[in-house]
């Protein structure tokens, strides 16, 4: 099990599941939901993610059509994002978390997206676009 919380801590969550792959997302629109070079995020069962405080606390931006971006209206942390389109899945911030995980699998995307200030040191998986 791994727990998380936002920033003002009135969000927690718990994750009744391991997290097997980091996604470091470089688009634009998580350049600008995260204020820093890119998202870092993990796609996660929407069905073993349990909010355990703070419902009242969270809104939600739809950046495009059925994209819906959730984060603490208090403190302003991102927590997870869902899809219309994929009901069963969210893509959770991982820097909210609690517990510290390291799974081997990481990979970037939306590179040709990134910022022209960031440099990539890392041999991860690097896709152009979504993969
Ligand atoms: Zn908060
Ligand atoms: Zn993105």
């Amino acid at each position: 099990m791994l727990t998380g919380h936002c920033l003002c801590g009135r969000i927690s969550y718990r994750l009744d599941q391991d997290i097997e792959r980091i996604i470091f997302c470089h688009c634009e629109k998580c350049r600008r939901a995260t204020g820093t070079a890119f998202n870092s995020a993990a796609l996660i069962d929407a069905d073993k993610f349990t909010l355990l405080s703070g419902k009242e606390s969270i809104k939600s931006f739809s950046s495009s059509p059925g994209v819906h971006r959730l984060f603490c209206g208090e403190c302003g942390s991102p927590l997870y994002s869902a899809r219309d389109a994929q009901p069963q899945s969210y893509r959770l911030r991982i820097g909210t978390l609690d517990t510290p995980i390291n799974p081997e699998e990481k990979i970037h995307i939306f590179v040709a997206s990134k910022a022209a200030w960031e440099t990539l040191c890392d041999d991860y998986p690097k896709h152009d676009a979504s993969f």
